[in-house]
């Protein structure tokens, strides 16, 4: 793997006073962050950091996370970005996964990041101690490895223990290219960052914007109202979203309203859109870039351009260039339409989980990661994502995917979000039951939903119960924890 120049010291060099980051309080140009970085992580190496360490980092959407993140690359360390959402039993298994050797946090999370260095043998240390430090500044090196390691993402815990993804520099640099030769670049893009910067989807803004040398406007929250401001303003051309966020920003925008042209991707992946979501966006022309990706991808991996939404809505489109998909149904490649195992492979798939060598092992066939999930291509070689492989409900030898169901739910009236799991059924093997929260709980009748059900769905796919709950049960990126839905059924019914 050959070496390139070390990013920021190279962006600095290049287009120093290019806009690098904006929050609601301070602009920052690519020189002040270089200035910052460096100071950053010369503070780093005199605390002991040295290079190819494990640092976590338990932080919020702040500039001075994004400064600790290109601090860390400097330093030659490796960053493990960890949930703030997680409990402190939670984190302190991930240090310990990562065998990280110092957790580096903020104001708000400083509480639980001082438990987690009780039940640990990490030194927990303020962001602020590395900021008012004053050591002499180190000249670093101005190279990267593209084969070293550069962040462990845990990956989101959707379906069980959240594993330690191992992206290189080779990793970010081919996503932040794949994604570019996809989107294109130009002199007046600005993305939004308004999801975590602990998750592959934040932390792959910051990568493309050094490497694009493109302004980020970073959102401490997610408010629909700010980031519909922002939008609005003209300043804003990207945005990565899930599609419970943009169903958020659509509603506070109001009704037949839609952005400036100026906003020229709205990226949205991260999990299945709804139906009535993407008509409704679709009707307003919106410029929605549907997309599949995940950790072990370093974020997208394959994309839907607005100008096949029409022909292919639900489909998440083809790979970025350097990627390949192939879907596999009982060890054979599957026949056009035909759902199987999504496999991927190209330069951004990871190298493997930290300290896990058992599950590296179970997700590679030669260099085919597998993925876990269901899906299939059409015969114009567009990928339409199902479900989740362990998701999967099968009553009475037919296939039920939960997604599906759950997008017809969440377009009834009334419908927040909805949730649907399959559970034991002596006639069937299994059925399907459904979770929803509702906007107005008065209103609510479960058989008028269950006819709803019946009038778009085939009648194996309808769930058999409708149970109301107050809020479905999500991670830190909004999204549905389908495994918690099954303690709540038992709960419900006293077993
Ligand atoms: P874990 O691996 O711990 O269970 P996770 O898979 O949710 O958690 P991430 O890497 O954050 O962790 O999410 C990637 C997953 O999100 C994909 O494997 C897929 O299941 C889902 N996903 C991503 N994009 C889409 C999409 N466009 N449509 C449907 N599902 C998607
Ligand atoms: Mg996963």
């Amino acid at each position: 793997m050959p070496s390139m120049p070390q990013w920021l010291y190279q962006r600095a060099q290049l287009t120093p006073h290019r806009l690098a980051f904006e929050t609601e309080h301070e602009k920052l140009s690519f020189q002040q962050l270089y200035v910052h970085v460096q100071k950053t992580a010369s503070a780093l190496r005199s605390a002991g950091v040295v290079s190819g360490a494990y640092i976590a980092s338990l932080q919020g959407n702040t500039i001075r996370c994004a400064i600790l993140t290109h601090a860390l690359m400097m330093a030659g360390a490796v960053m493990v970005p960890l949930n703030t959402r997680l409990s402190v039993d939670e984190l302190t298994q991930q240090i310990q996964d990562s065998g990280s050797q110092m957790l580096i946090t903020d104001e708000s999370n400083e509480e639980k990041a001082i438990k987690v260095g009780e039940k640990t043998s990490c030194t927990v240390l303020h962001i602020s101690a590395l900021f008012t430090a004053k050591t002499p500044l180190i000249d670093f090196s101005t190279e990267v490895q593209l084969n070293e390691p550069c962040t462990v993402i845990f990956t989101s815990g959707t379906t069980g223990r959240p594993k330690g993804v191992v992206l290189t520099y080779g990793n970010h640099w081919w996503n932040a290219n794949a994604s570019l030769l996809n989107l294109g670049l130009t002199q007046k893009d600005t993305w939004l960052c308004c999801v975590p910067l602990f998750h592959v989807s934040g932390l792959s803004i910051l990568m493309k914007s050094v490497i694009y040398g493109m302004p980020v406007y970073l959102c401490e929250k997610f408010s629909p109202e700010t980031v519909n401001h922002q939008i609005t303003k003209g300043g804003i051309s990207h945005i990565s979203v899930v599609a419970p966020m943009l169903q958020r920003m659509m509603d506070a925008l109001g009704e037949g309203k839609t952005y400036p042209s100026t906003l020229r991707c709205i990226l949205l992946g991260g999990g299945p859109v709804p139906q009535h979501l993407l008509q409704r966006c679709l009707g307003l022309h919106m410029p929605i870039y549907q997309t599949y990706g995940m950790s072990e991808t370093a974020s997208q991996s394959v994309t839907l351009p607005p100008e096949s939404m029409l022909e292919k809505a639900g489909s998440a489109g083809k790979p970025l260039f350097p990627m390949q998909i192939r879907i596999i149904s009982d060890g054979h490649s599957a026949a056009v339409d035909e759902p199987g195992e999504i496999q991927v492979k190209g330069p951004t798939v990871f190298s493997h989980y930290l300290n896990n060598a058992d599950a590296t092992k179970q997700a590679f066939e030669d260099q085919w990661f597998l993925t876990g999930d269901i899906g299939y291509l059409d015969d114009d070689g567009f990928l339409f994502v199902l479900d989740r492989r362990k998701d999967l409900i099968i009553s009475g030898g037919e296939n039920i995917y939960p997604a599906e169901v759950e997008s017809i739910l969440n377009g009834f009236e009334g419908v927040q979000r909805a949730g649907v799991i399959g559970i034991p059924d002596t006639q069937w093997g299994h059925v399907p039951i459904a979770f929803v929260s509702l906007r107005h709980a008065e209103q609510f009748s479960e058989h008028a939903l269950i006819d709803y059900c019946r009038g778009h769905l085939a009648h194996y796919k309808v769930p058999k119960r409708i149970y109301v709950i107050d809020q479905l049960p999500e991670n830190a990126s909004h999204k549905l924890l389908r495994r918690k839905l099954f303690a709540y059924y038992k709960q419900m019914n006293n077993q």
